[in-house]
């Protein structure tokens, strides 16, 4: 039986053309991008190529992109870099961030900062009264993701940075869950920085970038021999960054034809999941396309998901670098699902090759899976 994988919010497979391009820089190319002589040009130059790509993929001058071991650094560095250099106040960050972004904010609390966190309406989209009301209070940094990564529901970013902007607050996005999948233009959100990562876009684990303003310079997390600007020592993972770099050229190249075929098989699968009686959660706001979250009242989501894993189905229950944690998504309770409604949440997340065939397989899985969970419950009342 084949695995059909509907979690590419947790990550992506490889593209295989992505794979070609780092494999000379896992093999014979394998100088140190500092040498000064031919195998470091080579990996210097191959640097450089992918910084381009990345910076094409978002609409900045390459020397805005910064390379990082993934979106997790990228955010820690905005967060802590930017806390060294501005003087204590308020840090606003919303109440559905990644827990890569709510915890070094909410780190900053021992440094003197308040940190105040914003809310989201029923629809799971940050209050744009909130924000207002927040930044009455004197700000140094506000950071909202761009799409969020249980619920899809893509934020009003570029009007909550006209906020922070006015309020003289730096504004940074995360931007890891809608890269990809929508545009993403640093100039147009009109951030003064952005994370993204690689394995999210089917490029390899452990590459991500922060986005930076011109303007601006941060603290670096890890001080050395100063490569990125001085922003991020340490010998650059060349093969890594190839790869970021070929798997943003490629997302750069389909976004276009992508987003509105997988919108169509999203649509499909969500009629089907309606018809079978789930509730969906953030449905009513804009999405990105491939991202539909779930739940059938009275059935856990774990269980559902080790079902569905079963019938060779991987889904995943909210956010899956909260798995270990067994509360119910933070997200969802703040968009004010109750509890039990919350627990029984399932997030699937379509990609590049999924088909509508394998759309029509999971909605019989589920149908059944959904059927025999609901005897046993009656059966055990
Ligand atoms: N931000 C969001 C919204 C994410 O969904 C993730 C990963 O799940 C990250 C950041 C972390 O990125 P990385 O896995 O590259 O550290």
């Amino acid at each position: 039986m084949a695995f059909v994988y509907f979690d590419h919010n947790a990550t992506t497979p490889l593209d295989e053309r992505v794979l070609e391009a780092m494999l000379p820089f896992l093999r014979e190319q394998y100088g140190n991008a500092s040498s000064r002589h031919d195998l470091g040009i080579t990996a210097r130059r191959a640097i450089d190529q992918a910084r381009e790509q990345v910076a094409a993929l978002v609409n900045v001058r390459p020397p805005q992109v910064v390379f990082t071991s993934g979106g997790t650094e990228a955010n820690n560095l905005f967060i802590k870099g930017a806390a060294e250099i501005l003087k204590p106040s308020q840090i606003a960050v919303s109440a559905i961030e990644h827990p890569c972004v709510s915890k070094p904010a909410e780190a900053l609390a021992r440094k003197g900062w308040a940190v105040r966190k914003l809310s989201v309406t029923r629809d799971g989209k940050v209050d744009l009264n909130d924000v207002d009301a927040a930044l009455q209070t004197k700000t140094g940094i506000v950071s909202v993701m761009l799409a969020n990564n249980e619920t899809g529901v893509v934020q009003d970013v570029a009007a909550i940075a006209q906020r922070a902007r006015a309020a003289k607050a730096w504004m940074h996005t995360d931007a890891v869950q809608a890269l990809g999948k929508i545009a993403v233009d640093f100039e147009a959100l009109n951030v003064h920085a952005m994370t993204l990562s690689a394995h999210k876009i089917y490029g390899p684990k452990g590459a991500g970038a922060l986005i930076v303003d011109k303007r601006i310079e941060l603290t670096p997390l890890i001080a050395g021999g100063g490569h990125e600007h001085g922003m991020r020592s340490g010998t650059e993972n060349v093969p890594a960054i190839v790869g970021f770099g070929a798997a943003a050229e490629l997302a750069a190249g389909r976004i276009a034809e992508l987003a509105p075929r997988i919108e169509k098989l999203r649509g499909r699968v969500e009629q089907g999941l309606v018809r079978l009686g789930a509730v969906l959660f953030g449905a009513a706001s804009a999405r990105v396309p491939n991202t539909s979250y779930f739940a059938f009242k009275g059935i856990d989501g774990e269980t559902l998901i080790i079902e569905l894993d079963k019938l060779g189905f991987g889904v995943a229950a909210g956010a899956a670098c909260s798995s270990a944690n067994p509360e119910p998504s933070a997200t969802l309770l703040a968009m004010g699902v109750a509890p039990e409604i919350a627990r029984g949440a399932v997030r699937f997340s379509l990609g590049v090759a999924n088909t509508a065939n394998e759309v029509d397989d999971f909605l019989q899985a589920v149908k059944q899976v959904v059927a025999r969970l609901k005897n046993l419950t009656a059966m055990a009342v």
